[in-house]
């Protein structure tokens, strides 16, 4: 019994690295939902819940569409200005129509 489960755990994990690669564990795979791009001076990316990235590149292999997310800072989007802001800071925007 207890050789099965080792062998059993053997295939797994030898199932999952081979959907993963441990040297890849910064690439970050876009599902369609979260291909939402805005080009600034870089793509923005929509993770969800109004939390964008911003990266320089995006990439593309047999996988789909991806992007190196090795410590992107979060931003969100101003729904009456649409200018990107670090989380948890709020809009700075002067001419904002949420303001006031
Ligand atoms: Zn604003």
């Amino acid at each position: 019994m207890k050789k099965l489960l080792i062998s059993a755990l053997v295939f797994l994990s030898s199932a999952l690295s081979a959907v993963t690669p441990a040297i890849d564990s910064d690439k970050l795979y876009l599902t369609p939902d979260e291909l939402c791009l805005n080009y600034f001076d870089g793509f923005y990316i929509h993770l969800g819940n109004n939390v964008w990235v911003k990266t320089g590149t995006i990439h593309r292999d047999s996988g789909g569409i991806y992007f190196y997310d090795d410590g992107l800072p979060r931003e969100w989007k101003c729904p009456y200005c649409y200018m990107y802001w670090p989380l948890g800071k709020a809009c700075q925007n002067d001419q904002c129509n949420g303001k006031g």
